[in-house]
C-alpha cells in the first residue's frame, strides 16, 4: 500500500514536473524584456508626434506593426494583399466664423451663436419661426408656410425630443426639411441642460469621421446651428408670429479626405477541428498628437502626448502575443488587430466590426487591450470580468507571472463601454479588456492619463515584461480551451451574443 502510493506519487511529481517544463518551454515565457522594452522606445518617442490618427506618427507606427507581424510570420487577412485594412476619413471643419445681425442687433459667433455646418452664406433677408421644423406623418411644420429664401428659427430635435444625443441626431433631416423648402439657413434654438460652452467645444471643432459614413455629412449646403436666446430674446417675437429683418454671414464649412488603416495578421489554429474559429486580440495603436490638439496641457520643454501606457502598453502586447502565438501556435486561430482612431471615437473598431475579413460569427472572444496607466504592479485589471464565463482561464493565464486578477477597477468610469472591445461587444462578441494594474483613477493615474509626461522612461519594464508575457498565455488560455466564452445570463450583451451565433 505505501509502496502504491509512493509510485502513485512519483507519476505525479513526475508528469506535473513535465506539465511545468512543458509550459516554460511556451515561447511566450521566453519574451525577454529588452524586446519588449524596444517596441515600447520606439512606439512612444518622440519622433512618432503621439501617433494621432491621419498623421505621419501614426502611419509609422502602422508599418512598424506591420513589418513585426511579417517578421513573424503572420499570415495575412483573407483579401488583403498587405497587412492593412485601409480606409478613408474625412476631417470636417464647421465654418470658422459668421456674424448675425436681427432688429438692428449684432449677436456675436461662438457667444450667441454657432454655425457648424453649410457653405458660404451672405444673405439680407426675414426670419421665420417653423416649430420644430420637423414633417412626419403627424407633424407639418411648415405647412402654410413660405420660407423661400429666409432664414428658420425652430424649436430643438424633433417634437418630444429631450437629449441631446436625439437632437444632434434629427439635425440631418432638420437641414434637409428646411432646405428642400428654399430656405437658406436653419437655427436650432439652443435649450438643452448640456452647458453651452462644453456643446461649443464640442461641435465646433473639427471632426474625424469615417468618410462614407452618414453622420454629420450635409449636402444641402444650408447654413445650420445654434441659437443660445441671450435677454432680451428676439426669438419671442417670432414665435408669436411676426418676422423681422435679419442680415448673416457665415464662412464655409469644409472637409478633407484622409486616409488611414487598421493592422491586421493572423496565426492559423493548430486543430484542425478548431481553426476556423478564432479568438481576436485588439490595442489601440493611434494616440492624440502633439501640442494643442493633444488636449491635455503642454510645457515650454515638452509638447508631445507620448502616449507610452496609452496605448503604446497595449500595442506592445498585442505585438509579443502575435510573437508568441506564431511560434507555437494555440488550437484555435487567432486575429492580431491593431486598431486606429481610438481616440477620436473608436473609429479603427468600428470600421471593422462593420467591414469584417473573417466572419464575425467564427469570432469566439474578443481580447482588447487599452490603458488608462497603472498603480498596481502586482495585478492585471480585467474590465468584464465575470460576464464571458472566462475568469478561470484568465487567472491561469497570469498565474505563472505572479499576476493576479483586479476585476472591473473604476466601475463610475464605465470603461467598458469606453474601449475597442464595445465595437465587438454590440455585435455580440464575448469581450474584455485587458489593462495595466489599477483600482481607481487616483493621482498616480492622472499625472499620465493622457499628459505630455507619459513618456516611456517613466514605464515600469519589469512590468510592462510580465503583462504582457501574461496577455500572450492568457490568449493560448482561451484559443486552446474546450468551452467558448459566452456572455454570462442577463449581461446587457447576451441578446446581441445569441444573434450573432445564432442560438
Ligand atoms: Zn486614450
Amino acid at each position: 500500500m505505501m509502496k502504491k502510493l509512493l509510485l502513485l506519487c512519483f507519476v505525479c511529481l513526475f508528469s506535473f514536473s513535465n506539465f511545468v517544463a512543458a509550459q516554460n518551454n511556451l515561447p511566450e515565457m521566453k519574451l525577454t524584456k529588452s524586446e519588449l522594452e524596444a517596441h515600447m522606445k520606439f512606439l512612444a518617442s518622440d519622433e512618432l508626434a503621439g501617433r494621432r490618427t491621419g498623421e505621419v506618427g501614426n502611419n509609422v507606427a502602422a508599418r512598424y506593426i506591420a513589418t513585426y507581424f511579417e517578421a513573424y510570420g503572420l499570415k495575412k487577412a483573407p483579401g488583403l494583399d498587405s497587412y492593412y485594412q485601409s480606409f478613408m476619413l474625412e476631417m470636417a471643419s464647421p465654418p470658422s466664423s459668421g456674424s448675425l445681425k436681427m432688429n438692428d442687433v449684432d449677436y456675436t459667433f461662438g457667444t450667441d451663436f454657432l454655425i457648424l455646418s453649410g457653405d458660404a452664406n451672405e444673405v439680407n433677408t426675414t426670419a421665420v419661426f417653423a416649430g420644430h421644423g420637423w414633417v412626419d406623418e403627424n407633424t407639418d411644420d411648415y405647412k402654410g408656410l413660405d420660407v423661400k429664401g429666409k432664414v428658420v428659427f425652430v424649436l430643438p430635435g424633433k417634437p418630444g425630443d429631450e437629449d441631446r444625443r436625439a437632437i444632434i441626431d434629427a439635425g440631418a433631416q432638420k437641414r434637409k426639411l428646411a432646405a428642400e423648402r428654399g430656405a437658406v439657413a436653419v437655427f436650432e434654438l439652443y435649450r438643452m441642460q448640456f452647458p453651452w460652452d462644453f456643446f461649443r467645444r464640442n461641435y465646433s471643432r473639427e471632426r474625424l469621421q469615417v468618410a462614407e459614413s452618414s453622420t454629420g455629412k450635409d449636402e444641402t449646403g444650408i447654413t445650420y446651428g445654434f441659437f443660445k436666446e441671450p435677454s432680451p430674446n428676439p426669438i419671442i417675437e417670432l414665435q408669436n408670429g411676426k418676422s423681422f429683418k435679419i442680415e448673416l454671414k457665415s464662412t464655409a464649412a469644409t472637409s478633407k479626405k484622409i486616409p488611414t488603416q487598421n493592422v491586421i495578421g493572423i496565426v492559423e489554429g493548430s486543430d484542425p477541428n478548431l481553426k476556423e474559429e478564432f479568438v481576436l486580440l485588439t490595442a489601440h495603436y493611434d494616440h492624440v498628437g502633439v501640442g494643442k490638439q493633444g488636449g491635455g496641457a503642454t510645457t515650454e520643454q515638452d509638447s508631445i502626448f507620448n502616449g507610452s501606457r496609452d496605448n503604446a502598453f497595449g500595442t506592445v502586447g498585442l505585438l509579443a502575443a502575435a510573437k508568441a502565438l506564431a511560434q507555437q501556435p494555440s488550437a484555435r486561430s487567432v486575429i492580431f488587430l491593431a486598431v486606429t482612431g481610438e481616440e477620436v471615437g473608436l473609429i479603427g473598431s468600428n470600421y471593422y466590426a462593420e467591414n469584417p475579413l473573417i466572419p464575425l460569427k467564427k469570432v469566439i472572444f474578443n481580447l482588447n487591450i487599452d490603458t488608462g496607466g497603472y498603480n498596481d504592479t502586482g495585478v492585471v485589471s480585467i474590465i468584464g470580468h465575470g460576464r464571458t464565463g472566462t475568469d478561470a482561464l484568465i487567472e491561469a493565464g497570469l498565474k505563472p507571472f505572479a499576476l493576479a486578477v483586479k476585476a472591473n477597477p473604476a466601475p463610475e468610469q464605465g470603461l467598458f463601454d469606453r474601449s475597442d472591445n464595445v465595437s465587438f461587444a454590440r455585435k455580440g462578441i464575448p469581450c474584455i479588456t485587458y489593462s495595466p494594474g489599477f483600482d481607481e483613477f487616483d493621482e498616480e493615474i492622472r499625472k499620465y492619463y493622457h499628459q505630455v509626461t507619459d513618456n516611456p522612461d517613466t514605464i515600469d519594464y519589469n512590468y510592462l515584461h510580465k503583462f504582457c508575457q501574461g496577455y500572450a498565455h492568457t490568449t493560448r488560455q482561451v484559443a486552446n480551451s474546450k468551452e467558448k466564452p459566452q456572455w454570462i445570463k442577463g449581461d446587457k450583451y447576451e441578446e446581441a451574443g445569441k444573434n450573432l451565433y445564432n442560438k
